[in-house]
């Protein structure tokens, strides 16, 4: 290379040559964004390439866990998002500009501009198992760099609408033989893409994707039906009907128009207030496992043994959680028949996987094999990690952890799976507090993801953080909470359950407070979900609150089902009839009279309640308690709380999290709805008194996301 060639080699990129050919390496030592600072240096690098004339092609490789992972979510509300050299238009446009080849070694994930980087280079060389995808449907975008334009014409329409609409992430050797890559590379990627390079002729025009017409017959047709299907489901994501719009854009367009409609489509969507709530969303879920305080470094105890004890519900979700995960599981409870039981139906929902073509018979019998039946304590004393899942009564609690205490092996970790009951008595059931932590699981145990990891005051550092490491191994999203009744996602759903009773005292119906939330967004209303997890749950928060705060007042409603035996779809009846003939759950008479002699004999009469007062105060009442729970500490911050009820409770990603809401709404607005409900005089008087956290930050103008932790 000639002298006047400085090599720019920078912080990010490395620049490397090997005989005629450039070799750029991304390496930022983190996922290689292309945020504006890995853009510049690309650029100034492809152009040093370009223009040397010892060079005849260019590598375009990287080093780390990722090719190149994408736009940085973090500069995406910043003018950086923007500026030159942007990527679709100045970075890929440049190599499409480009007379030498540029020829993309990819063995990390390349995904969403990773991918339409790659996809802007002349020829793609892959490992097996390197992992691309676009998935920017699923945080509220969708391809805003070429992605619609060139990926359709790299794999043809149906498969790249696939691609795009879904937002999977795909195994390279997926996508063997066809257009996207030119090679899947089993042996060396560099040396191979390098001797590739070496190989091609030089002189010869580079060949391009935007070349290249999109085949096939009928587009717009197969496009119309996509669209119909899209529409018609209430779980679409909100990037999916603009991306139809422009992968339509890359069939009937020249490819530059095809690209000016993709990237208004995307500027669009971006500044939609959606796709704000979608980026919090995955923003917050990172952040979530973060936990101030502790050293990211802390060694980490072993666990590569488990141990369930209690083989209900709860204990069998979770030993198949940890099955599925690649741990073996001794499952431990009072008898053989209860154990029996047990691995019984884990089976028969294995079976049923088999059945429905989900999981092979192997894979079943493998899942199996992993669990393993016990009755003696002797038998997990050397075990690492311990997780209770007994009743959810005290005295049984203090048997099973002065049980754990005397048998397990020092430094096992203890963890129960408690819901209710505090984790430092728990804990000071042992000589070993330290060794003590909450895994609150959500049933069932091995689908929900989410996980309330419970610190205790005595929680040891290198305990918490490794259960989250085993958390994270389960494939949870692990939020840290503290210790008080319902942690962070029980205690503030009994408000939102609450205001949803007051209200059909008022006057609406359970169907009417569901569907307005449903229609709202949640995954399912609050009196469903009752009838699904059983009243009995209700009946016993209530019978303790009423015992642990005589003063609290509470809404009459749930005694009018519980009186009855009503305890939801176990029973068939509930809030609701349940008929197995029915697909929906139908209105229950006897409730509805129940009620309307109830508010008579109370001499209230009642009245229409509009859906948008139902909508608020239950999302109200969920941040007056996320408030609490915030300025008491049991979350670190309100973006977790946000994630508690995004990954555990169906809210709605559209609308970010109840405190993501709340910041949205505008702190002023919350207070001035929660006095209007004051004035409403039902109910706890109390209820409605906003809390001092949100005053104060009302008062200096701030928001919920700026309160507590360093973001
Ligand atoms: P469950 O009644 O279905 O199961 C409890 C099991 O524990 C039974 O198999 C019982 O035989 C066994 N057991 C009782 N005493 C025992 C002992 N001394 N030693 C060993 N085994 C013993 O209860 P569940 O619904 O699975 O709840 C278990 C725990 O999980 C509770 O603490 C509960 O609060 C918590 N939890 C439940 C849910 C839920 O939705 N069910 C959700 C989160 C957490």
């Amino acid at each position: 290379m000639p002298e006047d060639f400085a090599q720019p080699t920078t912080a990010r990129v490395r620049y490397d040559q090997q005989g005629p050919v450039a070799v750029i390496t991304m390496a930022d030592g983190k996922m290689n964004c292309v945020n504006r600072p890995m853009r510049a240096d690309l650029l100034d690098a492809l152009v040093t390439a370009h223009e040397d004339p010892g060079t005849t092609a260019i590598v375009l490789a990287a080093e780390g866990p990722a090719w190149c992972a994408g736009a940085d979510l973090n500069e995406m509300d910043s003018e950086d998002a923007e500026a030159d050299p942007n990527l679709h238009r100045t970075l890929i446009g440049y190599m499409d500009a480009m007379e030498k080849p540029v020829i993309a070694a990819i063995g990390g994930v390349a995904l969403g501009g990773g991918l339409e980087l790659a996809l802007g280079c002349h020829y793609r060389l892959a490992a097996p198992g390197a992992k691309v995808g676009l998935p920017e449907v699923t945080l509220g975008l969708f391809p805003g760099a070429g992605g619609t334009q060139r990926l359709t014409r790299a794999l043809g329409l149906e498969a790249a609408s696939n691609v795009i609409l879904s937002g999977r992430v795909h195994k390279a050797r997926d996508f063997e033989g066809t257009g996207l890559f030119d090679e899947i590379v089993s042996g060396e990627l560099l040396a191979r893409a390098t001797g590739f390079a070496q190989s091609l002729a030089s002189g010869a025009c580079p060949p391009r994707l935007r070349d290249l017409k999109v085949a096939m017959p009928n587009a717009q047709g197969y496009l119309e039906l996509v669209r119909m299907a899209v529409k018609s489901n209430p779980r679409r994501l909100p990037g999916q009907l603009p991306a139809i719009d422009a992968i339509e854009a890359s069939v009937t367009l020249p490819f530059d128009e095809g690209l000016e409609v993709e990237y208004e489509g995307f500027r669009a969507m971006r500044a939609s207030l959606a796709s704000y709530a979608y980026r919090h969303a995955f923003l917050a879920e990172r952040r979530a496992g973060v936990v101030e305080g502790l050293d990211p470094k802390t060694p980490l105890r072993p666990t590569a043994s488990v141990a369930v004890i209690g083989a209900g519900v709860m204990g069998q979700g979770i030993a198949m959680a940890c099955a599925e995960a690649g741990y073996q599981v001794t499952l431990l409870d009072l008898g053989p028949a209860a154990l029996e039981r047990a691995v019984m139906r884990i089976g028969a929902q294995y079976d049923r996987a088999v059945t429905r073509g989900r999981m092979s018979d192997a894979a079943k019998s493998e899942l199996m094999a992993r669990l393993i039946p016990a009755t003696d304590y002797e038998d997990i004393a050397q075990h690492d990690l311990v997780i209770e899942a007994v009743l959810e009564e005290m005295p049984v609690k203090k048997a099973v952890f002065e049980r754990l205490d005397a048998v397990m092996r020092p430094g096992a970790i203890l963890a129960t799976n408690t819901s209710t009951l505090d984790v430092n008595r728990i804990a000071g059931f042992t000589h070993r507090p330290g060794d003590v932590v909450g895994l609150h699981f959500f049933n069932p145990a091995n689908i929900m993801r989410l996980l309330e990891v419970v610190r205790g005051a005595a929680t040891a550092p290198d305990v918490l953080a490794t259960v989250l490491k085993v958390g994270k191994r389960l494939g949870k999203v692990n939020v840290v909470a503290g210790v008080c009744d319902g942690f962070i996602g029980n205690r503030m759903v009994e408000q939102y359950m609450r205001q949803a009773q007051f209200m059909i005292e008022e006057g609406a119906t359970p169907a009417q407070v569901d569907a307005a939330l449903e229609r709202w967004g949640m995954a399912m209303g609050p009196f469903r979900m009752n009838d699904l997890a059983g009243n009995d749950i209700t009946g016993a928060v209530r019978a303790r609150q009423r015992a642990e705060h005589p003063e609290a007042i509470l809404p009459a409603a749930p005694d009018l089902v519980l009186e009855r035996g009503w305890l939801g779809q176990k029973t068939g009846l509930g809030w609701y009839r349940h008929d197995p003939a029915q697909r929906r759950p139908q209105e229950n008479t006897e409730l509805t009279q129940a009620l309307t002699d109830w508010r008579a004999a109370q001499g209230i009469s009642p009245r229409r309640i509009s859906d948008a007062e139902i909508v608020d105060r239950c999302l109200l009442a969920l941040v007056n308690e996320g408030a609490a729970v915030l300025a008491e500490g049991i979350a670190q911050r309100a973006s977790d709380i946000d994630v508690v009820y995004l990954s555990g409770y169906g809210f709605p990603v559209a609308k970010g999290g109840p405190m993501y809401a709340a910041d949205s709404m505008g702190l002023s607005n919350v207070l001035r709805r929660m006095r209007e409900f004051t004035r409403l005089g039902h109910g706890d008087a109390g209820f409605w008194t906003p809390h001092p956290l949100l005053q104060k930050l009302n008062k200096s103008h701030r928001n919920l996301k700026d309160y507590g932790a360093k973001q």
